[in-house]
């Protein structure tokens, strides 16, 4: 998942294809997996085109109709203006890069069309298999989270936005990232080959669990790289696996791959360049830990900081911000950068070291 402000929607796609080193061919579909947002699909082909030998849907967009009747329609074309003759009864496989609801949510449509064994990250299995977990947990996960973010103790500034936010959160504790379960087959791990065919890199960060996947020189970036985004960071305090220590750690991990010549992301076009990508990102990062410490000159809640950090905050980027601010003051207190304490009632504060 993307932030939703910055992006378009692009128009149900004719696929983009890129033919990798070895020959395989990769096709991108762009999909409307929420109702302003896209994101894209991929569809990879061994073989020759009349009778391809290896075939995997590589994520699956969203659940809503527009998504799903995109994907059909893209997947239709790859057959009609390419001549690739895939169907869902041959499909060999299905990868989930990481379990968000614009990359998994289609899954259940999917898994209706074709028996294609599910692979994803052996983190992510259980988020696949069991959507709907254990609520109350949940819900006591978010209560204590929301605290912690000093939404509902009254803060510094006279907007009123903590019960709102804090609303937001919970329903979004309540949203399950796919409407059904679905059987994860292949719990996969860092440097499995799967297939015969990709390479799994794990790069946790933008989500726990999220794999990159290598198809000889071309690497299928999830939401890991991206062309235009950051892409949103959870704290780790909330999600294993997530945060910024892990994220700048798989920007490195990705960095050292050697005789890759294209990425494509889990939106957007393809980045040719991908090392200044990386090299961009780290930067844009470095620019937000500054702006973190230069707004932490007293003990500071992750909401007020939020709100001195994006002073004309929409609420419907609040609580991607409020996860990435906390993102970053989490990390910036594992550094030394900033000295945490907590509240009484719990939020947590933090001022520069
Ligand atoms: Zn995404």
């Amino acid at each position: 998942m993307s932030a939703p402000a910055s992006s378009q929607v692009s128009p149900p796609a004719i696929a983009a294809r890129h033919v990798t080193s070895g020959g395989t061919r990769v096709y991108t579909l762009s999909v409307p997996a929420f109702p302003h947002f896209a994101a894209n699909v991929f569809l990879v082909v061994r073989g020759q085109s009349s009778a391809p030998t290896y075939t995997a849907l590589v994520d699956t967009g969203g659940s809503h109709e527009a998504s799903t009747a995109a994907l059909e329609a893209g997947l239709d074309a790859i057959r009609s203006e390419y001549g690739e003759a895939w169907s869902w009864e041959t499909l060999s496989r299905v990868v989930v890069t990481h379990p968000h609801p614009d990359h998994v949510a289609g899954l259940p449509f999917v898994r209706g069309k074709t028996a294609a064994p599910v692979a994803a990250h052996e983190w992510a299995a259980q988020t696949i298999e069991n959507p709907h977990g254990d609520p109350a947990a949940r819900q006591a996960e978010m209560e204590d989270h929301i605290r912690w973010l000093g939404l509902t103790g009254g803060g510094s500034l006279e907007n009123g936005t903590g019960a709102e936010y804090a609303e937001r959160l919970r329903r979004r504790a309540r949203n399950t990232m796919l409407p059904e379960t679905v059987e994860v087959r292949t719990p996969l791990r860092e440097g499995n080959v799967l297939d015969d065919i990709f390479t799994v890199i794990h790069t946790p960060g933008h989500e726990g669990s999220q794999i990159c996947l290598r198809v000889d020189d071309l690497l299928l970036s999830a939401d890991h790289l991206l062309p235009r985004n950051s892409p949103p960071l959870m704290p780790q305090r909330f999600q294993r696996g997530a945060g910024l220590r892990s994220y700048l750690a798989s920007l490195d991990h990705i960095e050292q791959l050697e005789g890759v010549s294209v990425a494509l992301g889990g939106h957007d076009g393809p980045m040719p360049d991908w090392r200044g990508r990386i090299q961009q990102l780290r930067d844009r990062y470095d620019d937000k830990l500054r702006a973190v410490l230069d707004a932490a000159a007293g003990p500071t809640t992750i909401h007020d900081l939020t709100h001195a950090l994006h002073p004309r905050l929409r609420p419907i980027q609040a609580i991607l911000l409020l996860d990435q601010t906390a993102a970053l003051a989490e990390y910036l207190a594992a550094r030394g950068e900033l000295q945490a304490t907590r509240r009484e009632d719990g939020a947590a504060l933090f001022v520069r070291a």
